[in-house]
């Protein structure tokens, strides 16, 4: 049995869209209710985020990005650019208490009080770059939490596995020159789904080159297209890296039920992804693995997920 840290806070649910949207507060709601009535909460060990401190926003974003978004908070604006990411006045506090549940799990787990984390946060991050947020997400919270591991924990190599059905174009571009942070990526192709970036021969950059790997899946794909790549491609990418930590951008929209994309994973491929991360981190890291919420939008393949993603971390 492992021991999980969770990280929630009730403030995430202040980021609400004025209009009708996908990326809604009950995502979170039904996901702290499921695990209460699946009686799983009770086995978690509680984590309270507090906000990002500056200098761990500043590691990914620019202060220049942070004050626009923040005015724009300030001024009532309703999205930012006129894009489909939306924002209400507590979205630039709530983007740092998200950043700050990711780095929240990450030091429960970096300290020991915990041997992994999952972190029910939002908004959603791995969109967002230096300069933009983009696609629901404000601020990179997975760069973030990869980030202060780096700077606070003495952390060396950490491998991202973003396994949300989107391209992790946020993540990537943070990442794209550093090769101490591997980054990979399996979505849905970009010649058919958002963000339209993610193809096989984006592999990083100067010294990052070899050390961010896409592996871009064809709308229809499923457990077994997945599973043999999580064989083919992951496996043989943790080996070679040998991090020292597994952060995952864990979204649940490539499930076959979710409304934004065509993949078609079932619960139990996520039982698999789960499952498999975990026994790298196992084999190469301690155990330590740190997820964190990204995108799941049809509440009840997302609950279901969760609940078995949850009890694969736990170690049942
Ligand atoms: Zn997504």
């Amino acid at each position: 049995m492992k021991r999980l840290a969770f990280a929630y806070h009730p403030d995430y649910l202040l980021h609400a869209p004025p209009f009708e949207h996908p990326e809604s507060p009950e995502r979170l709601l039904a996901i702290v209710e499921r695990l209460r009535t699946a009686g799983l909460l009770d086995r978690l060990i509680p984590v309270t985020p507090d906000y990002a401190a500056e200098e761990d926003i500043l590691a990914v974003h620019g202060r220049e990005y942070l004050e626009k978004l923040e005015s724009a908070c300030r001024r009532g604006d309703l999205t930012l650019d006129a894009e489909d990411t939306y924002l209400n006045r507590h979205s630039y506090n709530v983007a740092l208490l998200s950043a700050g549940g990711a780095v929240a799990g990450s030091k429960a787990v970096a300290e020991g009080a915990a041997d992994r984390a999952f972190c029910a946060i939002r908004p959603p991050g791995h969109h967002a770059g230096r300069e933009a947020g983009m696609g629901f997400c404000l601020m990179n919270n997975v760069a973030v939490a990869a980030k202060y591991l780096q700077a606070r924990h003495g952390v060396g190599k950490v491998f991202i596995v973003d396994w949300d059905v989107h391209h992790g174009n946020g993540t990537q571009s943070v990442f794209l020159e550093d090769p101490s942070v591997f980054f990979f990526s399996v979505h849905e192709h970009p010649t058919f789904l958002y963000p339209g970036t993610g193809r096989r021969w984006e592999i990083g950059k100067g010294k990052g080159e070899g050390t961010t790997l896409n592996a871009p899946m064809a709308p229809g794909a499923g457990d077994d297209e997945y599973r043999l790549t999580f064989e083919e491609m992951l496996t043989p990418a943790v080996e070679r890296f040998r991090p020292e930590i597994i952060l995952v951008s864990a979204g649940f929209d490539a499930h076959r039920d979710d409304p934004l994309a065509d993949i078609q994973l079932s619960d139990e491929g996520f039982r698999f992804l789960t499952r498999r991360v975990a026994e790298l981190s196992d084999a190469y890291c301690g155990g330590r693995m740190v997820a964190v919420l990204e995108g799941g939008y049809e509440i009840g393949s997302l609950t279901s997920c969760i609940e078995i993603h949850i009890r694969e971390l736990l170690g049942e």
